[in-house]
């Protein structure tokens, strides 16, 4: 029989299990006003395996928008440039104004092993998934279009003629819901977040996303 001498560290607990997956972007699209910044953000506060890809525009600033965590606001010329040096994913033109991401922004996200979240249009969407299939893509829709123009409008952040082109653009967005992946309805916002967060929880755990490897859990 083996007796443990006096200072002899205590058996050590059994490690954690550890699990290795490839991250991958979590595309949010939808109409303006539908509350995709709203999830968006809900998700990236209630899950610390996301962080944000924050995207590259030409749009001037909203007075609530801050420099380098809304957007990163560009001139058009500097836009120009990193068009040029192929240095973003994807970009388009949306409701009159450039918007793309940095192929950067995804690189530092991923490489700390964090999922992607992307609030970028159905262009955007249909390159991101072109580029990574194992994208996921979730499209919110509104619950009427009279909730939509109310949410739009109850915001105030934008004039009568940037509404109406937002508006008028839905219609064809609302068009393209069919073609992502998931579909949620943004009624009860604390209901649309557990709907997105329940995907992403899915679809991290799906097997496709590599093989995981628990720690020996074992009690030998
Ligand atoms: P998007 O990013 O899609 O343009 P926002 O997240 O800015 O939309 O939301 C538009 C407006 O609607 C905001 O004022 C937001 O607070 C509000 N909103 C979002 N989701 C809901 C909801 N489920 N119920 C009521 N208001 C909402
Ligand atoms: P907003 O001006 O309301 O912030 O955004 C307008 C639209 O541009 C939204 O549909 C938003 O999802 C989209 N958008 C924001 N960033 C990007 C991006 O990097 N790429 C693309 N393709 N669309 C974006």
């Amino acid at each position: 029989m083996t007796t443990r001498a006096e200072g002899d560290r205590p058996p050590q607990e059994p490690p954690e299990p550890s699990v290795e997956r490839r991250s991958f972007p979590i595309v949010i699209s939808g109409p303006s006003g539908v509350g995709k910044t709203t999830i968006a953000r809900r998700l990236l506060d209630e899950d610390p395996k996301t962080d944000y890809s924050v995207s590259v525009t030409t749009r001037p600033p909203r007075h609530v928008e801050k420099d380098g965590t809304d957007y990163e606001f560009v001139a058009d010329e500097e836009f120009d440039k990193l068009v040029e040096a192929e240095a973003l994913a994807e970009w388009a033109v949306v409701h009159g104004h450039r918007y793309g991401t940095r192929k950067s922004a995804i690189e530092e996200i991923t490489s700390a092993g964090k999922d992607v979240v992307m609030d970028i249009d159905i262009q955007g969407g249909m390159s991101i998934k072109r580029c990574f299939p194992d994208a996921v893509l979730i499209f919110i829709l509104p619950p009427s279009e009279e909730v939509l123009e109310r949410r739009l409008r109850g915001r105030a952040t934008d004039d009568e003629g940037v509404i109406e082109t937002r508006l008028r653009n839905a219609i064809e967005e609302l068009k393209w819901a069919s073609r992502y992946d998931h579909q949620v309805v943004n009624d009860d916002l604390d209901e649309a977040v557990r709907a997105v967060r329940k995907i992403v929880e899915d679809e991290r755990w799906d097997p496709k996303r590599g093989t995981p490897r628990a720690g020996c859990t074992c009690s030998q």
